[in-house]
Parts: structure tokens; sequence; C-alpha cells
């Protein structure tokens, strides 16, 4: 763990194991962190406010522009260490460190550059500023899919508006999160500004949001676990930000490009071997397409190539955890009893060299009934069903027919389809020939049970800020007040 700018253990001396879920071999083990730890990291974040938050927005600026720099120095190291926990190619591993890297840039570019203005009173009396202040320690709590990209997303906004952070990881992935923070202190980050705390979500993440001294938290993950969130954040009103489950539709109309639609399905779905909040979860075709589309999209996917990520010419990695392919296999399992065809058969690899990971070779599903598991809940693995849709209001309703909205695409050269279609999907975000790619100035986050709040771009700098209103009476025009009134 990290605390106070210094590696720690656990106050019991407990530790845990993490293991690579491409060979289940330890990877290393890490201190189990209990109450006390958490709230000794607390205590030290709030120390660490009362500097960080007074200092000018220039030097916290230098001091991100720094991070991103030293971090992307330390690119290959981190890349490895975090295929080694999370099971990604290391392709994807670079670019998630390179993205970390690319938000401190961005928010370190933003601070100090904001707008401001001083009205006048609608009565004439003086007039009112309206300024920003940080709002003190933040409980970041992370999900393994994107263990450094998503801690990017929370400590550069919340670090560029003068917050501090206690940065609770997911438990398979925490060694390259701490690494990250270390990298952060030789930065430049003053001790404690940002703690690492690992160890179990009902333990330390539990008395994040039972500590007063924390004022906001900010997550990523299930919604069940959001739920919670937001019941254990009511007792002292925390601020949140909550990004949570998606089940993201992609809709390729009659006239779209249909070889970069296929292309960015197999990205959607696919990448981080569809371990992605916003991958491509349920996919609609427009009748005249459907056919050729599903014949060139079933190719493209015979050819990804699953195996441990560290080896070259890999494309997809295992699915982190055990139990999580166990729900990708029960949905599949699910709708094929409800009828479904299987397009691209998928399951786990009979390659013997791969029996002692998660891997599970790429599923597509055809005729899937609408009341599939698949194609109502979150499936977070390498599986995907497609429907076919007589046209654009069809596929528009269907699309919306989920409790969650996060991300969306439509594929078609038509601008008015697809602005008609970005209007109405009922999603924080709606790509328009693109997969989902998430960008630093770009604001992400959920409508419906995907959540609230919202990371990137300047909304989400201003998730981390109280509003201030200052009011200022010009000398001479407050007698409308006097007391008693008249
Ligand atoms: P969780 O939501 O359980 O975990 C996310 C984080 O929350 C982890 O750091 C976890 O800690 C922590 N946590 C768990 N319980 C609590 C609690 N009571 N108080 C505070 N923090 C807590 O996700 P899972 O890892 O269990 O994944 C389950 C499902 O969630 C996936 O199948 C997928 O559908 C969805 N998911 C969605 C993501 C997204 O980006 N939208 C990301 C990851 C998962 P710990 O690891 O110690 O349990």
């Amino acid at each position: 763990m990290l605390i106070e700018g210094q590696l720690a253990d656990a106050e019991n001396g407990e530790k845990f194991n993490v293991a690579n879920p491409a060979t289940q071999e330890i990877v290393d083990s890490v201190p189990k962190g209990t109450r006390e730890d958490a709230k000794r990291a607390i205590d030290a974040a709030t120390e660490a406010y009362k500097i960080w938050s007074e200092k000018p927005s220039i030097e916290r600026s230098r001091v991100l522009l720094k991070i991103s720099e030293v971090v992307r120095a330390n690119v290959e190291g981190l890349a490895l260490s975090l295929t080694l926990e999370q099971g990604k190619p290391l392709g994807e591993a670079r670019s998630e460190i390179n993205s970390f890297a690319n938000t401190c840039e961005y928010y370190a570019g933003l601070i100090g550059r904001e707008r401001g203005a001083q009205t006048p009173f609608s009565t004439g009396e003086g007039f009112f500023i309206v300024t920003k202040r940080p709002l003190g320690v933040v409980g970041a709590i992370l999900p393994w899919n994107f263990p450094v990209s998503l801690m990017g997303w929370k400590v550069a906004p919340g670090l560029a508006a003068g917050n501090t952070f206690v940065v609770k990881p997911a438990s398979t992935t925490p060694i390259t999160d701490i690494k990250v923070a270390e990298l952060m202190v030789k930065a430049g980050l003053p001790p404690g500004t940002v703690n690492v705390v690992t160890g179990p979500g009902g333990v330390v993440g539990e008395e994040l949001l039972d500590n007063p001294k924390v004022a906001k938290i900010a997550f990523t993950g299930e919604t069940a676990t959001g739920r919670r969130i937001m019941e254990g954040s009511a007792k002292y009103i925390k601020r949140l930000t909550l990004e949570l489950g998606g089940s993201d539709p992609m809709i390729v109309c009659d006239d779209a490009d249909l070889e970069l639609a296929v292309e960015g399905a197999a990205w959607g779905r696919f990448r981080n071997c569809g371990q992605s909040c916003t991958s491509v979860k349920r996919l609609f075709l427009f009748e005249s397409i459907a056919e050729g589309f599903i014949k060139s999209f079933a190719e493209k996917v015979k050819t990804i190539k699953v195996g441990n990520g560290l080896e070259k010419g890999i494309h997809m990695g295992p699915i982190h955890t055990e139990e999580q392919r166990e729900k990708v296999e029960s949905m599949v399992e699910d709708a094929e009893s409800r009828g479904a065809k299987d397009i691209v058969k998928g399951g786990r690899p009979e390659d013997k060299e791969l029996a002692r990971g998660n891997f599970y070779v790429p599923s597509v599903l055809g005729d899937v009934d609408y009341d599939a598991k698949i194609a109502r809940e979150e499936c977070f693995g390498p599986a995907l069903p497609i429907f076919v849709v007589k046209d654009l209001e069809e596929a528009i309703e269907r699309a919306n027919d989920t409790p969650y909205g996060l991300g969306s695409s439509v594929w078609t050269k038509d601008v008015e389809r697809a602005y008609h279609a970005a209007e109405r999907i009922q999603a924080g975000t709606t790509w328009v020939n693109s997969p989902p790619i998430a960008r630093a100035e770009v604001p992400f986050g959920g409508f419906k049970q995907s959540g609230f709040g919202r990371e990137l771009g300047i909304e989400g700098l201003d998730h981390y800020y109280e509003t201030k209103s200052i009011q200022i009476l010009e000398y001479g025009k407050g007698k409308k007040w006097a007391f008693p009134i008249s």
C-alpha cells in the first residue's frame, strides 16, 4: 500500500495473493488492509489537503505534467505489470498506461484557464461572484477492467481541482496502481496527497463510506455495488460520481460503410476481452444488410487469436476471473436454451496450453430472444448477441429497452439519421461511425442505472468542486434589507 508517500504493510501484517488470469500463477502478494489502515490513509489525505488545496493552480498543473512524463517514461514496466495481473494483451496495456498520462496532461492544461464572471444583482444593490472550491478528501474505488486509466479519470481532475485521495483498487488488480502512485510521489506529488489502500471492498471500501472525513466517493464498477455506495454515502451526504454497468447497443443502418462497421463491432466487443463498461453488448442490424454483415463479421471474429497477453500476435487475453468466465458461459447457455443459434461457436478453448487460464473463445449469437439474460443484463465478456431490425425506429426502441444507458453507437452515412438516433438513444454517449473510444476532453457517464456524474472533459473537473457564491453589496445600497421589515 502507499500511505503518506511510503510503502506500507497492513497494521496486522496480513496479505493476499494476486493471480495472473492467463496462468493462475501468483504475481505478487499485497497487504490486506483493514479499517485502521484506511483511517490512517484518510488522516494522511486530510493533512495533505491543507497544503495541496492551497497551492496555486500553476503548481498543481506542473506536478500533473511531471507525473505524465514520469509515467510515460515507465510505460514498458507498468504495461508488463498490468498484463500480468489483469490479463490484457501488452499493446492494450501500453495504451492504458499512456491514457493515464494523457488524462494528467489534459487536466494540467485545463486548470488556471477557467473563465469567470462578476454579475450584478437584478436589484442593482451590488454583485455576485461564483467561485469553485475543492471538496476535500476523495475515496476513489476502482474496478479491475481498466485499473490504471480509470484511476487517472478520478485522480487527474481531482488533483487539478485541489483535492486529495485515498484510492481503493480492485482486489484482483492492485499492483500497477501502487506502482503508478509511487511514481506520482517521485514526480513531486506531496506525500499523503494520493494514498493507495489495498484490501476487501467490504472493509476498506466501507471505511471510505463510513468515515466523515471523506467528502466524495468516485466509483466505477457494478450497478449493485453502486447502489450500496449510494446507501453508505447517505449518512454524511457525500458527493458521488458513479460509473456503473452498461448494455451498449450498436446500430448498423442499411447505408453504413459495412467494412468499417465490421471492424468497429469487433473492436467494440472484443477489446479488453469484452470487459469494458462501454463494450458493444447488443448489435442491431437492418434486415437488408444483416446477411452480408453477419458473414463478414463471423470471418473476422474467427481470426481473433486468444492467448497469453504477453505473447506476440495475441488479440485477446483471458477473462479476468473464473467467476466472470462462468457468468459469460451461463449467459450464452441461457440464450442457447431459448433458441439462439451459434454464428460463431465460442467457449473454453481446446488448446491444452490455455487450460490453466480463464480463456474463452469469442461467441457470436443470432436469433436471440429479447428476454434472454444476454439481452437484458450486462454481459462482461467476449459474447455478442445479434438482433435483426426492420428500421431505425425499431432499433432505437430496442436499444432503449434496458435499465442501462452508458454508451451506444450508430453507423450510417446519413447525418440526419445519425443525429435523429443520437438524440433519442438514452445513453450518456453516442458514437457515430466509431467504436467506443473515450477521450480526455469528452465528458463520459451514464443515463438511467448506468450512474450519474461525469468523468473527463470540463464536466469531469466540475465534479471535484463545490460551487461557492460570494454576494457583495455595494456600499450604501443595503437599506432594502433593514430590519424590522416594513
Ligand atoms: P464490483 O462493483 O464489486 O467492484 C468494484 C470495486 O468496488 C472494487 O474495488 C471492489 O473491491 C469495490 N467494492 C466491492 N464492494 C464494496 C463495498 N461494499 N463498499 C465499497 N467498495 C466495494 O465489481 P466486480 O469486480 O465484482 O465485477 C462484477 C461485475 O461488475 C462485472 O461482471 C461487470 O458486470 C461489472 N463491472 C463493471 C465495470 C464497469 O466499468 N462498468 C467494471 C467492473 C465490473 P473488491 O475488489 O475488493 O471487491
